[in-house]
């Protein structure tokens, strides 16, 4: 199977091709949660038949077609119906986010330092696999973050590893860091710890500076906007905007419109190779949950809240597809479940762009 031209007639038997047919044929809701990236999407369904079967194939193809929405207490939003695979743009994101929500939660409930966004790079060793690429990454940034600590600054952190696919061929394995510092880091120890580092995992020659940049100086409690997954509206706080952002950015998860590139037995060592390599750690004092974290109310898109009532009002499919045909009630729901999402995101403006074309506005 070639990598440029993937066609489904060529994926085998009459199970797996079903699977690759179902990934490729995305709804519109399903193109909004993952992108209009089919290729990436059938070749992905391929290669997780191959490894973990049919069943798993067929949940990642269907990811999103059974998400509902649902109204009461006030509120419209949607129940995901996730396939929950590290290799689903959507599932992979819900992972990272359920992350950020806690980094969200120690910094709205006290005065938090400073925080920056530091990005780790290594070199890409096209021979490597996906798994060694990573291993070696790690085996760095163990080195590198044992170092930081003993300078004492650091709060807390978020961490996660990218893996995307260098142009040169080969996998390039590179950690974000979100990390609360009581001072401003040092950022010329931090490049000589990172530099040092790498020098003892295999880099070699002249290595690029660490990209090391101040999102926010310490400052009160941060308040965040509502809501949160994909459907969450920006608040009134500029700092907690400023930083939703590259929050979002650093847990972002699998990104099918950066697949393109990837040769079909490269993307079959990813899906055979990633099973337990944890993408995300927290650090520090982020590790643990806050107090106050979890006995807020009404905003969590779980549907944990007893006392609310909802009505399930189709899948959003379904109510797409009625506000198409001039449905009141369906066209009244999309509006209002446009209005819960607020924000600059790609998933928001997917979304306000399926809700335009189907109440025709
Ligand atoms: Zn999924």
């Amino acid at each position: 199977m070639s990598n440029a031209a993937f066609s489904v007639e060529s994926m085998g038997d009459t199970a797996r091709r079903r699977c690759v047919e179902l990934a490729v044929s995305v709804s519109g809701w399903q193109k909004v949660i993952h992108g209009s990236e089919r290729d990436a999407r059938g070749r992905l369904a391929a290669a997780i038949y191959d490894v973990q079967g049919g069943d798993a194939a067929m949940r990642f193809s269907l990811c999103g077609r059974g998400d509902k929405i649902m109204r009461g207490g006030g509120q419209t939003r949607v129940k995901p119906c996730k396939c929950g695979s590290r290799f689903c743009a959507r599932c992979s994101r819900y992972k990272g986010l359920s992350h950020a929500k806690r980094a969200k939660a120690h910094l709205s409930a006290r005065e938090h330092g400073h925080v920056s966004h530091v990005v780790l790079t290594q070199r890409v060793r096209k021979a490597e696999t996906w798994r060694e690429a990573v291993k070696r990454w790690d085996r760095t940034w163990r080195q590198f973050w044992r170092q930081v600590k003993r300078r004492g600054d650091v709060v807390g952190g978020l961490l996660t590893i990218h893996v995307t696919w260098s142009r040169f061929g080969g996998w390039h394995a590179h950690g974000h860091l979100l990390s609360e510092t009581n001072g401003a880091p040092d950022g010329r120890a931090w490049d000589e710890f990172w530099t040092l580092a790498r020098r003892r995992t295999g880099d070699d020659g002249e290595l690029e500076p660490l990209f090391i940049r101040q999102v926010c100086e310490p400052g009160p409690a941060l308040v965040f906007g509502k809501g949160e997954g994909d459907l969450w509206t920006e608040g009134q706080d500029q700092v907690a905007n400023a930083l939703e952002y590259p929050l979002r950015d650093v847990v972002s998860g699998v990104r099918n419109e950066q697949l393109h590139e990837v040769p079909a037995d490269r993307l079959l060592e990813w899906v055979g190779g990633a099973k337990g390599v944890q993408m995300h750690r927290r650090l520090g004092a982020w590790v643990k949950p806050v107090a106050v974290e979890d006995d807020g109310e009404g905003t969590s898109t779980d549907g944990e809240a007893a006392v609310v009532v909802e009505r399930e009002m189709g899948t959003v499919d379904d109510v797409i597809a009625r506000a198409r045909a001039g449905q009141r009630e369906a066209v009244l729901l999309l509006r209002e479940l446009e209005a819960c999402c607020r924000n600059d995101g790609v998933v928001a403006k997917r979304l306000v762009a399926i809700v335009r074309w189907a109440i025709g506005g």
